[in-house]
């Protein structure tokens, strides 16, 4: 075993020994809290553990035995954790974006941002001369260096968690880009306020999120994309993402149960056909 992974083993072990209260952990109350898209009731809905990534068949951490619940909106579906909301960007960085981190996305690094990056200079080929991307809560700055790299006239990567790209951007960005992070948002309104305030207009954002299944009932808390280990504290239904977005006179449209966008006006020139 090597030094990082005999660190990490002595991590995760000292967590089995650990107290909601150790780690900050809100801890459940029974009764309904409002949800924090739409306000409406929200009721328990059940209990992972901490450490529980999501599923992507990598090997499962051991249990640690402190309880995360999850809570669903009964108007607008949406899936919510508040056990973080006492922690700092400080707690999130040495509990859950730590050194293991990847080991539990492990695309995050490189796959990700690579193959986004490609399909966005696909997409926007016949524009990227004159464009403004900003990509928001990229971690790293593979994405952008590969698209100022096929022409794009600025691309920016801005991420709070990460000290090197902390630093805010300025003026209006033509597109942002937002990939896997709307998830991890513990507070999903303050958190598009944020990306609301570098999208020109017109101008919008792509982002992806993977939205509820129909079958949630039956799959419930077992459903693979739940995972608090990964920092998934926030999960998206269709009406969610359009009552959350609706807060700052955003629409939203859907590609698929991932890949969306937002925006108050289309550049008429991107030749989009949205509904
Ligand atoms: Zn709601």
């Amino acid at each position: 075993m090597n030094r990082r992974g005999f660190l990490s083993a002595a991590n995760e072990q000292q967590k089995l020994t650990m107290r909601p209260a150790d780690l900050r952990l809100r801890a459940a109350r029974p009764s309904s809290l409002p949800c924090k898209i739409c306000g409406a009731p929200s009721a328990l809905y059940g209990v992972t553990d901490f450490s529980r990534p999501c599923d992507i068949g990598a090997p499962m951490p051991p249990v640690s035995g402190l309880p995360v619940y999850y809570r669903r909106c009964e108007t607008c579906g949406f899936l919510f954790t508040d056990a973080f909301d006492d922690w700092d960007i400080g707690e999130f960085k040495t509990h859950i974006y730590n050194d293991d981190y990847v080991k539990y996305d492990p695309d995050y690094l490189e796959a990700r941002p690579s193959g986004n990056a490609s399909w966005v200079a696909q997409f926007w080929s016949e524009h990227k001369s004159g464009m403004r991307v900003l990509d928001y809560g990229g971690g790293n700055d593979v994405l952008c260096s590969s698209l100022r790299a096929s022409g794009f006239k600025e691309a920016v990567t801005y991420d709070p968690m990460v000290a090197e790209h902390a630093l805010q951007p300025s003026g209006k960005f033509d597109l942002v880009t937002c990939f896997e992070t709307m998830e991890h948002l513990p507070d999903p309104i303050a958190g598009i306020g944020k990306m609301v305030e570098f999208v020109a207009d017109p101008g919008a954002v792509l982002y992806t999120t993977l939205v509820q299944p129909d079958d949630l009932p039956k799959t419930g808390m077992s459903w693979w994309y739940i995972g608090p280990r990964n920092g998934h504290v926030s999960i998206f239904t269709r009406q969610a993402l359009a009552a959350a977005w609706g807060k700052y006179g955003f629409k939203t449209a859907s590609f698929s149960e991932l890949l969306h966008i937002a925006f108050r006006t289309l550049p008429e020139n991107w030749r989009m056909k949205v509904q």
